[in-house]
Parts: C-alpha cells; structure tokens; sequence
C-alpha cells in the first residue's frame, strides 16, 4: 500500500506521529487494498509427484507454518561467554599515540628500545641469539601484470632456479606459498624436476607455506572463497606432492582479519605470520615483546581454536626492512647484483669476503640481536628476499655466498653467543616453542592497516575495502554460481554412478575440469591484489574474463545436472539418441561480456503450453525468494511444482527515451514468491491465461511519463503522477516514509508493535585528496570547501513507484550516476515481512553530456560515494558498530576519531550493524559485495559504495582507477528489537539467513525444448532440512588423485558452518527449525554413501569415521568438514554366452 502525504515544509521524522492526525489526503496507489494474505501464507509441503525414482529423497517433514515465525526460545539459543586475553585489540587500539615522535623518522626505534637491547645483549651466554634466515620470493598472481605473464616472464624461473640452486647449496632453504603458479611450473616440468621438486619438500628444506590457492585478501573476501582457494590448494599438494602444510605465512594483505588465522587452525596449520598491521600496533607489540601471541578468535572462550601467530617487528618483508630496525643498515644486507639494475640495495651492499666479513658481520649481529630483544625467546626470523627475487640465477649464488660467509664467521666464533642457519618458518616455531610454552593470548584484529613509513605520515589503508565494486560484485556472483554447480554436480554425479547412468556419467566426468577452472578461476582473484581491486586496469580486465568464464561454465554446469536430476525415466531413457542431451535448461539472461549487467530475456508463453522455470535452492533451509520473470504478455498465470497457483505481480518495463519514461507494452515483469524446500530442484510453471489480470497488474506512479506517443494511447497500466508531498509505502508489517523530493527513505514504522525509527538515506561523497586516495589508500580532502559533496546535486529526482499483491517500490533516478529502489513484501512470513530490500544501480564511469544528465560535471574526479543511513539509535557517543569478519563472525569496532573517518572504515563482506546501548533496536544491513563501512556519527551507518580517483596513491599500482562501470549493489536493512548486548555480538537468525539469501541467490532456469511431461517437478537432496543454525557450506567432489584438474573421484567434501544467532533479539524465520548442533536424528543424503569420515577443513586429514549426519557435531561459530565416499556401480552383468 502506498500513500502520499501532501507536501509541508515542516514536517520532519520527529513529526511523524502528527500525520495520522492530520487530515491528510491519501492516495492509494494499489487500487484493491491490502493484499490477500491468505493467497501467500506458508503451506505445508507435498510429496513432489512423480518422484518415483531412489534419488529422489523422501519428503522434507520439517517445516514450521505459523506464517509469522517464531522468536527464539532462550532455551534453545546458546549463550556464549567471551574469552579472557591477554590484548583485546578494540580495546588496546584507541589508547595508541598515533602522531609519535619519530613518525618523521619513519622508525620506531628509540633509547629504550637501545638500553633494552644493551641489558638483553650481556644475557647471551645464557639465552643466545637464534637466527634463521629465510629465503623467500614473494610471487603476486597479477598485480602489475596478469597472473600468466609473472608466470612466464618471472616465476617459472624462479621455481626452475630454486630446483637447481637448492640443489647445488645443500644447506640453503626456501620457503614457497602460491599453488597457483607451482602448479602450473609442475604440469609444464620434467619428471626429473618433479621429482626433485617432492625430494626438496619432503628433505623439509623447502617449505610449502600456508598452501593456498593465492596468499589470499584477508578483507574483501568471503568465507566460502577464503576457504575454497585453500581446499584448492591443499587438496593439490596432497595428491601430488604428499604434503600438507603446517606453517602460515601471510605477509601482503593490507590489513589482517581473524578468518583466516582460523581457517588455517581448522586445515592443520600449527602457526602462522602476518606482516602489514598499523605502526602503532608495531611499536606497541615491539615494546611488550608480544610479537608471537595466541591468536584466539572472540567466540572462543576455552581458546580451543587458539593459533600461534608471530608479527613481523617491522615494515614489510623485503631485505630492507627484515634483517632490524634500522632500514639503511639492513639495505647493505640484500646481495642481488643484476647487470642494468641500479636500486637502493645495490648503491649499499658488496659482496662479503674476507677482507669485510668481521666488519659486516658484527653489524648485522647487531641487528639481529635488537630484533632479538623484541621477543622473551632471543629467537629470529629474517626472511631473505622480496616480490618475484631469486628470478636471476646469479641471485641465488650472491645471496648465498655473502650469507653463509657472514654466518659461518659468527657461529665460529664463541665469543658471539650467537647460532645462525638456513631455515624455514618450521625451524623458527620449533625453537620458539622449544624456548617459550607459555604465549600471551590477543582476540579481535589488525584492520585498518596504516603505513608510516612510506611518507612519514599516516597512511590508511581504507580504499581497496571499496575499490572497483564491480569486481566485487562479479567475485561473488562466481562464488553464489560455483557453490550451486558444486553442489548439483555433485548430487548428479553421484546419483548417475548409483544409478548406471552411463551416458550422464561421461558428461559429468568430462565437465569436471570446467569446473575445477572455475574454482581456480574464483580462487585466483581471492588474491590480495585481485579482488582489492589494487591492479592495474588492463590485469583486473584479466581478472574479470577469468570470472566471467567462470560464471558462464558454471551456469551450464548446474543446467545440466539439475536437467539429469530432473528428467522422468522415460525421458533419460530417451537419452542417448539426442543429439544436444541435458543441454535444455539455460538461464533467462545473457551476458555476452563482463563488462555489461545480465540482460533479462523475456518468456514467451504459448496459450496451452506452459513453460517451465527450474529453481535450484541450495541452502540447507527451506526458503521463499521473489522471482522476477520478463514475459511479453500480461495475461500470466504461475503454478507452483503441486499445481497450485501462486499469488503474482504485473510490472511495467519502463524504457527512458529521453524525454521521460515510457511503459514498453510489449515486455512484463513477471513478480512472484516461491517457496522452495531445503536442498531441492523444483518447477513452477508460467502459464497463459485468459483471465483479466487487471488486479494483479502494479499501480504505477511517477514525475517523469514521456509524453504519449499519440492520442489513443493507453497505457496497459493504472498511471497517476506523483504528487507533491513525502509517500509512504506500506505493507501489513511496514510502514516507510519517503522524502517526497529526493525520494530517500525517512523511517521505517514496525506496525506490530508501533516501533519508529528514524532511518534517513542519504547520498554524497568525500572529494578525495589528489595522490593520497587511491586504489589502496583512502584520504579525504582536508582542503576541500565541504567535507561531503552532494554528488546527486545536479540531477531532479525522477521517481517512480510501483505497487500491487507482491511488492510495494519506490525507485528514485539521478540521471545515470545511480538509481536507488526501496521495496517491501506483502508477505507474512519472516523475515522477509519485517526486511526492507534495497538496490543501488550506479556508474561514476559514464561519459555525461548535457542532455542526459544536466548539471553534473563531465567527469567525477577524486570522488568517494557512500550511502549512510542516519538512525535514532543510540550506540554510544564513540559510536559502536560491528562489521562481519569475512562472513565469519561479527567484530566490534568504536570509533577512534582522532585518526579521522580513513581511519575508521572497516571491511565487511556481508554485514555491518549498530544498536542501542542498552535494550532497544538494532539496525542491520546486508550486503551481497565487499565494501567499505563505517559507524561516523552516533546513529550513523554508513557504506563506501563506489570511488573513483585519477590519481596514483603511490603504493606500486602506478595508476588511478577509472574504469568505473554500471554496477548493482544489493542490500537488506532490518530493524530488530534487542534486549540488550551479548558478550559475543552475533547476527540475529533473521539476518543470518537473509544473509545467506543475499549471498546464494536461488539458480533460476528456463527449459528450452522439453516437454513439461518429460520432467519431473521437483527433487530432493536431503531427507529433512537442517537446523536453522547449520549452513552448507559446501559439497565438493573431490578430484581423482592423480589426476586433480580433470577427473572427478567418487568421494565429496561437506562443509558446514554454524551461523550461531543472537539470543537477545526478536528475529524470527518461519522457514526452519531448531538451533542444534546437528543434523536432525534421521537426515539423511538421497544417495547411497560407503562411507563417512571426519576430515580437516581441507580434507588432507582424516579425524575418524562417521555413522550417520545426525552424528555430526558442528559447535558455534565453527565449521566442520565430513567426507562421504559413494559406492562404486555394481559391475555389468556378463554378457550372455
Ligand atoms: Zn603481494
């Protein structure tokens, strides 16, 4: 329902309550009032007819339909404590000197450190010093150039050397981290190089660390990517090279999150390192000596999941900054000499010989020494290299000689105390565990990362939560398509092998490798240079032709399997003599380019034959999801997989010509709300119909008609123009209110229980400082006439509304630079009655003239646009918000406001909330893409949604980033009461899944050619569903060992995930049940499984066998990996004598 309030100046939020009693005059834009709630109250589900076959599963008994949800028994929800450590890091951060005094000196170093290094220094004859020296080349897969070129212009070579080098140095170590390009070394080298290459690793002298896929982004990347490019990775070394890392090693991401440490504690990963933090967390950590901590996640009250982490005492992890704290000593230390090449380490360093080898010796023990003293062990770890080092075969030669001479002076002579050796990151924690048992224990994180060291002035490395949101958004498309593949492919293959199906099989097997490219396709943009949007425009080009291959294989790859899910007997017994088999379900778009958004293609729909529309809904939970269909009819009817008709919406496709909006009269949107069972394939059918629709059709309202194209125009629907005044869209759980000017979202009335809050929209920009904002950097202007800039200044709002039985939406357009739509659904069930959808469509790119877009500037420069959203809540006046940790947990965040608002955008990649202090509401927003958000003002939330800035910040990019295109961000904002705050802020189950709705949209196909008879209207995967805490994460193949990019094996990796709820809000889903730990007694796979084991994350160790799902146990916030291996088809019967 949507009214207009008439236009007074006065009238703001806080008179809100004051319009009911004016006497206003409404306007009902939906002719027949409120929607029939009946028509979309939840029904029970009915066995799918037709499901005849084994692998369909038996019916899904669980389902909750009291239609309004359920609040969460506190029974049922699991309290939990927050840890004791020794650092909380929101805590620790805001107390930090952030102007010191040797910020211009760029090193932290100062007397104290000196006289603590002097005292430690006479300690050595009982703690001597303990060197390992590490060689090391730091291999980005794209940056500034694409992944293939560093492949071949420089890291083959390098990999080539270090078989060779390691080789000929017998006491030389190295460590190795990207499977991405020892892989692609690998299938390209000589068995003899192979084989050398397996002797190295398992001689333990060269090391594969953390062994992912890519050194992944630890800020912008999702937990399913985050830990998919790890499976990837280890999965490879297990089957071809027989090991299985135990050391982490993630020294370039800008910035680091507590996902990954727990992931790499999860996959067998003893210890880890991390290298780019704030330099006021360097110095303080330096001056406790707490540079190897616990890292303990902020759930975790027993410290079960506790990982030792070591921070590297200084700037980065180049020669330079690694041997001690004084950078221009240290560049004396970096022997590379190439012919041509002139740097800062060569005007520095000479060879070691005899003449200087005591000389240089005694000074670089003297830094080693001060490094020492950062740490309660006397133990060092000095990496050896830099990006893409050790290319030149020379290097190896000069890096070793002058180090193993410098070394074999000091450990041969007593007087120093000292050991120095070769080693690798397993070396260094063995002697520090040796040394030290006891760790102090740190939770939160080390976001946002600042650099001093660059300018001598605080540098944020804010940006890139933001830049090229379009990647962003492309990223996790692949990710929402490669998951459903996975899962579909998995289920058919299996149920192809169970079944005899030959001729599916083969399909299937030669598909496998498609979808292995596009795992590695996804995992090598999970990369911290990729999908931060830190390359250059030609590598992100790559980048984007690799996702979109991807999408596309993946696409195809779920029409596939879900075709041979679906096909009735007869119909797959009619298989083999097609020419095209299992090549009828396709998407109902296209996207021939990256570049360009999916373009809807409209349904046609002859009279008598409905056409199928194929829906995949691969969570764990039953689900309903607006479906939108373009249809060149308006006469329309929809029958869901029983035959039942289902309520639908008539929307205009509007067309801008110009000189306003025209309604086509040839395309539709087709709008309705399917209900779709956990884990299920099903159908429902658009039909042709020839009753008046008239009803069902959307009440249009808008300021900018085009004029009619003649007299006798009639529009096919109701139009009125919008009318002077703020609107107000309701439903029977909402109420919006809507500045009637700008078309922005005012407040958001919760008419059950008469809840206002003040939920003002607003767009604008921070104008950018010139060379201090960048791809990775974000800086405001400080010299700029405003603070914020009204980016949408110079565009009149058109607004269009649309209303009817499904969705009430308000969209409002600024010219191209954004169009933004609020929506709400005339639903009962929850949360989707209580959520409010939103979508910004936006381009900062195009080219403006004066006829589209009069008023704007030609070009945005230096332009960083957000949209925030100003609340009545109070969180604090240090404003408190919480901001997902890579889709894993929520960590708090207050507002530091001396380091400025660069200083306190954080990175979500899901959700960001902010509450009231005490009980009260919260307010939380969903997000389908990485971004930028932050808590500025008290009752403020506010996301980066796009930048564009023309100059390079000068962190080794070399470019602005102006390759800006249309893009569509996806959001849902709710509001929830709340009695108060946990110890452990958790998402709401409410939030959760519509978290999970946004994250893994439904697969929505079209059949193309079969005839409805010859499908089956709907399959199962799972017997009943899984608790509304427990996610599916994944369900994997696992590639044959042997043969790990092409063949798939017949075992499957489970993942799930406990998405653990808040206990004190009043959310509520009324699609799922239960808040256990575990699969419900009884849940069961509908394919036969020989057998289950208990894996790590990466499933390269087995933890024990399984009996049954029930038998799993997934505790809070964690994830918990499960193999199950299907049988092998009995053998063919012999052929007859
Ligand atoms: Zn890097």
């Amino acid at each position: 329902m949507v009214k207009m309030v008439p236009r007074r100046g006065w009238l703001r939020l806080s008179f809100l309550g004051l319009l009911a009693a004016c006497a206003l005059v409404y306007v009902y834009y939906y002719s027949s009032g409120t929607p029939n709630p009946q028509l979309l109250k939840d029904k029970p589900q009915e066995p799918a007819r037709g499901a005849g076959s084994e692998r369909r599963a038996e019916r899904q008994s669980e389902f909750v339909d009291d239609g309004q949800g359920q609040v969460i028994p506190s029974h049922q929800c699991h309290a939990i404590t927050a840890p004791k450590t020794d650092v909380n890091t929101v805590d620790q951060f805001p107390k930090f000197e952030f102007q010191p005094a040797w910020m211009r000196g760029k090193e932290f170093w100062d007397t104290n450190f000196e006289k603590r290094y002097l005292k430690r220094r006479a300690k050595w004859k009982k703690l001597p010093l303990k060197v390992f020296l590490m060689p090391h080349s730091h291999n980005d897969p794209g940056w500034l150039k694409t992944y293939e070129e560093y492949y071949f212009h420089q890291t083959s070579k390098i990999l080539q050397n270090m078989i060779e080098y390691l080789r000929v140095h017998s006491n030389m170590t190295f460590i190795w981290s990207e499977i991405s390009f020892l892989s692609l070394w690998y299938e390209r080298a000589h068995p003899t190089l192979r084989q050398q290459l397996k002797e190295l690793v398992s001689s333990g002298r060269l090391e594969i660390a953390t062994g992912g896929w890519v050194m992944t982004d630890e800020a912008n990347v999702h937990l399913y990517a985050m830990l998919d490019q790890l499976i990837e990775g280890h999965q490879w070394l297990s089957n071809i090279l027989g090991v299985h890392p135990v050391s982490g090693w993630s020294v370039d991401p800008f910035g680091h999150g507590a996902a990954v440490p727990y992931l790499l504690q999860e996959s067998g990963i003893k210890a880890t390192v991390v290298q780019r933090i704030h330099y006021a967390w360097k110095q303080w950590l330096a001056e406790q000596q707490l540079g190897d901590f616990q890292w303990r996640q902020v759930w975790d009250s027993t410290g079960e999941n506790d990982i030792l982490c070591h921070n590297r005492p200084y700037d980065i992890y180049s020669i330079k900054h690694s041997c001690g704290p004084h950078p221009q000593i240290c560049l004396g230390y970096d022997f590379r000499k190439v012919p041509g090449e002139y740097t800062e380490y060569t005007i520095k360093s000479v060879p070691i010989d005899d003449h200087n080898v005591k000389k240089k010796a005694e000074l670089l023990l003297e830094q080693y020494g001060r490094t020492g003293s950062l740490y309660p062990h006397n133990v060092v770890l000095v990496p050896i290299g830099d990006d893409f080092r050790y290319d030149h075969a020379s290097e190896w030669d000069q890096q070793y000689t002058s180090y193993h001479r410098l070394l074999t002076h000091i450990n041969s002579d007593p007087k120093y105390h000292a050991n120095i050796q070769f080693g690798t990151l397993k070396d260094y924690f063995a002697e520090v565990q040796n040394r030290m048992r006891d760790y102090p224990s740190l939770q939160g994180d080390f976001f946002v990362y600042s650099d001093i060291f660059s300018e001598g002035r605080p540098a944020y490395w804010s940006g890139y939560f933001t830049t090229r949101p379009y990647w962003k958004v492309l990223d996790r498309q692949l990710e929402a398509s490669l998951r459903s593949a996975e899962i579909l492919y998995t289920w058919a293959y299996a149920w192809a092998v169970q079944e005899g199906q030959a001729r599916v099989v083969q399909l299937l097997e030669k598909d496998y490798e498609k979808l292995v490219r596009a795992r590695r396709n996804l995992a090598l943009f999970q990369h911290h240079d990729a999908i931060t949007g830190t390359s250059k425009a030609y590598v992100m080009h790559d980048y984007a032709i690799k996702l979109h291959e991807g999408l596309h294989d993946t696409i195809a790859l779920a029409g596939e399997a879900a075709e041979a899910l679906l096909l009735t007997p007869a119909a797959m017994a009619s298989l083999d003599s097609r020419a095209a088999p299992l090549h009828h379900l396709h998407p109902d778009f296209e996207r021939s380019t990256y570049e360009r958004l999916p373009r809807k293609l409209p349904l046609t729909v002859p009279r008598g034959q409905p056409r199928l529309i194929v829906m995949f809904n691969s969570l764990g939970q039953r689900r309903y999801e607006v479906v939108k269909v373009l249809v060149s009819s308006l006469d329309m009817r929809v029958t869901d997989e029983h035959g039942h008709e289902v309520p639908i919406q008539i929307n205009p496709v509007w067309n801008d010509t110009g000189n306003g909006m025209a309604i086509l009269s040839t395309q539709f949107e087709l709008l309705f709300v399917a209900d779709l069972p956990a884990l299920s394939v099903i159908t429902y059918s658009v039909h042709h119909t020839s009753r008046p629709t008239t009803e069902l059709r959307a009440s249009v309202y808008s300021n900018n008609y085009a004029p009619a194209p003649d007299q006798n125009y009639s529009p096919p629907f109701e139009t009125r123009d919008v009318l002077p005044g703020d609107i107000q869209l309701e439903s029977d759980h909402l109420k919006l209110l809507f500045d009637g000017t700008t078309g922005m979202l005012r407040s958001i009335t919760d008419k059950v229980n008469g809840r206002v809050t003040q939920t003002a929209v607003r767009y604008a920009a921070y104008p950018s400082a010139q060379f201090k904002s960048g791809a990775y950097l974000f800086k405001p202007d400080p010299n700029a006439r405003e603070p914020e800039e009204d980016v949408l200044t110079g565009a009149k709002p058109r607004l269009f509304i649309q209303s009817g039985p499904v969705a009430s939406e308000l969209s409002v357009m600024f010219g191209s630079v954004l169009m933004h739509t609020t929506r709400i659904l005339h639903v009962t069930h929850q949360p989707l009655a209580s959520a409010v959808y939103m979508e910004n469509v936006f381009n900062l790119g195009g080219r403006y003239n004066s006829t589209e877009t009069p008023g704007f500037p030609p070009h945005f420069r230096e332009t960083e646009m957000f949209m925030r959203i100003m609340t009545d809540i109070d969180n604090g006046a240090e404003p408190t918000f919480y901001t997902d940790q890579s889709g894993l947990n929520m960590q708090k965040r207050v507002r530091v406001q001396r380091i400025g608002i660069q200083g306190n955008y954080f990175p979500i990649t899901s959700a960001a909330m902010i509450e009231d202090s005490g009980p009260g509401r919260r307010l939380t927003l969903l997000t389908d893409h990485a971004a930028g958000a932050a808590a500025w003002q008290q009752g403020w939330l506010e996301v980066m949604v796009e930048r564009r800035t023309f100059y390079d910040d000068a962190r080794g990019m070399g470019e602005g980033v102006t390759d800006q295109k249309r893009t569509v961000g996806r959001y849902w904002l709710l509001v929830e009461d709340t009695r108060g705050q946990e110890p452990v802020a958790r998402l709401s189950l409410a939030a959760h899944h519509l978290a999970n709705s946004l994250n893994y949209p439904i697969t929505q196909l079209i059949n193309e050619g079969l005839d409805s008879h010859q499908l089956n209207s709907g399959v199962h995967l799972i017997t009943r569903p899984l608790p509304c805490t427990l996610h599916l994460m994944t369900l994997r193949t696992l590639p044959e060992p042997q043969y790990p990019s092409l063949l798939p094996s017949r075992t499957t990796l489970m993942i799930l995930q406990n998405q653990s709820p808040s206990c004190t809000t009043s959310a509520s889903v009324s699609t799922c049940n239960g808040l256990g730990d575990s699969p419900f007694p009884g849940t069961e796979l509908a394919l036969q499984v020989s057998s289950m084991q208990q894996t790590s994350l990466t499933a390269t160790s087995i933890k024990g066998p399984l009996a049954s799902l029930p038998e799993m146990i997934v505790p809070h916030h964690r994830l918990r990996a499960i193999t199950l291996t299907f049988p092998q088809p009995p053998p063919p019967p012999p052929p007859a004598e």
